[in-house]
């Protein structure tokens, strides 16, 4: 088996090397999880939720060693790690364990018993199967345990590809869970994006694929050809609005966070704030007075790979070339990891990839609109439609300007925190990519509604079976004339109903 680095964003230095999955290992994982399947799906969903109790108070307990790697493999600064990858996820397996039997239960529907004389009907929810995870390394706690606690609670196995420049968190996170699941009902796959190919190719039943717009894009062609479901959860460019009436002290504290939060790796952070020109002096003080407070280490980590560490450079650098000015920060940090400072831009052009592109690190480029109608048509202007923000005093004005924008998820006077709330949809829309996560509404990519019909009739005969004949033809009428409130219609569709069913 061939293998690969795990390395410190912080200082570059390999860590430890991990054996990376076949096409053959994957195959073999994926039958495993099958096998596993079937036994799990006979389970009530009661006692699925009493082994995710277990599995919950295991991941609580065991917390300190997911920050410590995540530390490590991530370079998160340890407060953020508990904030964003611990402690929601708590609320999000007691969500789940509540509510998955309510979601799930079977549900009676109601047939007009005229047409369907002594039928009986419902639509029950069936796992899928397998189910194949693949997840990127920017949030690799909190995106997988927000796929595996619902579809394990729906029943399904899981063939789970973390990232490889998150592998070491997944395999912790896996054995947690691993440690109280039937053998092969969670397997874990490592490596490349080869490896994520091969969850696809060897016959998982449905994909929750988390990741770039590129990738996603490579994602949604494979699953098509195996004609199998797949969720999109993709990037983002996502604008906060500024209004002329925001708290002009909470938007700065609340928009810096939302930009250099996880040095800004974040599908939902800031990419783009629209500050209205009356404002924009006082609001860009703010904004530079707190983000110029960042430590670099303790309050932002670094960038988790080098590649994004080049990305942020090179959208910045292209930006100063263009003439935007630099308010803060604007270049790497020092040491051997992969560090860039917070940065504020101003005076940036709309075209620039800085503007445009994923940006996906620590970095806020503002630009000063005339009005919000401005900010809004440059809002939508964006290929992406993840999140965005309205910032004003008048919470009913910020959702009505929240209305006319193209996004998954609205907030006002806060930014992307809602990701971590299990009861509330999070998805975009555009090349931001389609499917629901947390919520009931995320179920629909864990299980098949299916229709079952169960009739109690002894009759030889059907309204719609053969013959076709002139009676036939009578109720059709005196049916569809009923419809029309033709009361008189009555009459024949009793004379005529007897000698159909004679
Ligand atoms: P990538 O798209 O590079 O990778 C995502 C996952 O897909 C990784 O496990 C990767 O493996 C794997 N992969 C790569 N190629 C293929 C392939 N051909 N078939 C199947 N799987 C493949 O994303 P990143 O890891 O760089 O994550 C950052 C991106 O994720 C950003 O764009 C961000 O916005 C987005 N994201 C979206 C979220 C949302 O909720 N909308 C939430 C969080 C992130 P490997 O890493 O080993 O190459």
């Amino acid at each position: 088996m061939s293998t690969f680095p795990s390395t410190s964003p912080r200082d570059g230095t390999i860590k430890a090397q991990i054996e990376s999955d076949d096409s053959a290992s994957v195959r073999a994982a994926v039958r495993r999880s099958r096998t596993a399947q079937v036994q799990w799906a006979k389970k009530t969903v009661a006692e699925r939720g009493r082994v995710l109790e277990r599995i919950r108070k295991r991941f609580l307990r065991e917390a300190e060693g997911l920050v410590e790697v995540l530390t490590e493999e991530n370079g998160r600064p340890e407060g953020e790690s508990w904030l964003s990858e611990v402690v929601p996820n708590g609320d999000l397996f007691t969500y789940w364990i509540k509510n998955a039997g309510q979601y799930l239960k079977r549900e009676r529907v109601p047939l007009n018993p005229i047409n369907f004389p002594k039928k009986t009907a419902f639509i029950e929810y069936v796992p899928r199967g397998v189910i194949g995870l693949i997840s990127p390394w920017n949030l690799p706690v909190a995106i997988p345990v927000r796929a595996l606690v619902p579809a394990l609670m729906a029943g399904n196995g899981v063939v789970f590809k973390p990232s490889e420049f998150a592998a070491r968190t997944g395999q912790k996170l896996a054995e947690i869970f691993q440690a109280e699941l039937p053998d092969g009902l969670l397997e874990v796959v490592q490596g490349d994006g080869v490896v994520g190919a091969a969850v696809i190719e060897h016959h998982v039943d449905m994909v929750l694929f988390t990741g770039s717009e590129q990738t996603g894009r490579k994602v949604a062609v494979a699953a098509g050809l195996k004609l199998i479901p797949v969720s999109l959860e993709l990037g983002g460019k996502d604008a906060a609005i500024v209004c002329a009436d925001a708290n002009l002290e909470r938007a700065a504290q609340g928009i810096v966070w939302a930009a250099m939060f996880n040095a800004g790796q974040n599908c939902a952070g800031i990419e783009r704030v629209y500050v209205e020109k009356s404002v924009a002096a006082r609001f860009i003080q703010n904004v530079c007075e707190v983000a110029g407070r960042l430590r670099l280490g303790e309050d932002v980590g670094p960038l988790c790979t080098p590649a994004q560490l080049a990305i942020v450079e090179k959208h910045v650098e292209a930006a100063k070339a263009a003439g935007a000015k630099v308010e803060v920060g604007g270049e790497r940090g020092e040491g051997d990891g992969y560090w860039f400072k917070p940065t504020v831009l101003t005076q940036v052009g709309d075209d620039l990839e800085i503007m445009v592109d994923e940006t996906f690190g620590p970095v806020l480029p503002i630009r000063i609109v005339e009005d919000v109608d401005e900010a809004v048509k440059l809002t939508n202007r964006s290929r992406y439609g993840l999140t965005a923000s309205v910032w004003t005093k008048n919470v009913w004005k910020g959702w009505e300007i929240g209305k006319r924008l193209d996004v998954g998820v609205l907030t006002v006077n806060n930014h992307a925190f809602t990701g971590g709330i299990p009861s509330l949809p999070w998805g975009g829309v555009k090349a931001s990519g389609f499917g629901t996560t947390n919520s009931h509404l995320a179920l629909e990519h864990m299980v098949q509604a299916r229709t079952v019909l169960l009739d109690r009739s002894n009759a030889t005969q059907e309204l719609w079976w053969y013959p076709y004949n002139e009676t036939l033809v009578a109720i059709a009428s005196a049916l569809r004339d009923l419809g029309l409130g033709k009361l008189s219609a009555l009459g024949r569709l009793l004379s005529n109903l007897p000698k159909r069913f004679k």
